[in-house]
């Protein structure tokens, strides 16, 4: 989308992370949690922690303790301990580079795997999240607030090697300009044409 190139032209995955793993750890920790405490976080977490063997072998209630800011720490503790279990005993301790077989890893859906493949692997995927879901309905793109549909009709529409980039943008545009409760419509360049604009 021309539009979304303009108002993103330079796209890309606000999660620091120096390996797959991490980058799988880190989005774990992002649900219902800003990239940003997300990067507060896992800045000291791994230091000492940064591998699968790492947090197998931590303990439950110190991983919590580590992750508290995040919210939901003991869900997330527990899904990152359960996910490194199985890296570690199915993949020999290495993320593996195949969406399907992320999709086995426990605590993994669609959207966490759709991310490790595009900015990991340098694959094709479009991860639907709220802010993509969000921006896509807004734009008239999608009808739908099912995240699966939606990266169905989004992956219909746009070719392929468009879908990580796509992803990207609409994530920072959601995040930046066309916020959940106060969208920024006045900077925006959809705003003749969107049907929601409040300009
Ligand atoms: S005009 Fe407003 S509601 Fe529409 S896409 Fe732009 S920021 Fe979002």
């Amino acid at each position: 989308m021309k539009g979304l190139d303009i108002m993103v032209p330079d796209p890309k995955c606000e999660l620091e992370h120096k390996t797959p793993f991490e980058l799988l750890v880190a989005v774990i920790l992002s649900a219902q949690c800003t990239d940003k405490r997300v990067n507060q976080v896992t800045q000291e977490l791994f230091k000492t922690h940064s591998t699968p063997a790492d947090f197998v072998k931590i303990s439950q209630g110190e991983l919590e303790a580590k992750i508290h800011s995040c919210g939901f720490y003991r869900n997330k503790a527990k899904a990152i301990k359960e996910m490194s279990a199985d890296v570690l005993t199915r993949f020999g301790g290495q993320v593996p580079a195949n969406f399907d077989d992320l999709l086995t890893l426990a605590g993994v859906g669609r959207k966490t795997a759709n991310v490790v493949m595009a900015e990991a692997f340098g694959g094709d995927n479009l991860a639907v999240d709220t802010h993509v879901l969000r921006v896509s309905n807004r734009l008239g793109l999608v009808s739908t607030q099912d995240p699966n549909k939606c990266e169905e009709e989004l992956c219909k529409i746009f070719p392929k090697k468009r879908w990580s980039r796509l992803h990207y943008q609409m994530v920072l545009f959601g995040r930046y300009t066309c916020k959940a409760m106060k969208p920024e419509c006045e900077k925006c360049v959809f705003n003749r044409e969107c049907p929601h604009s409040r300009v």
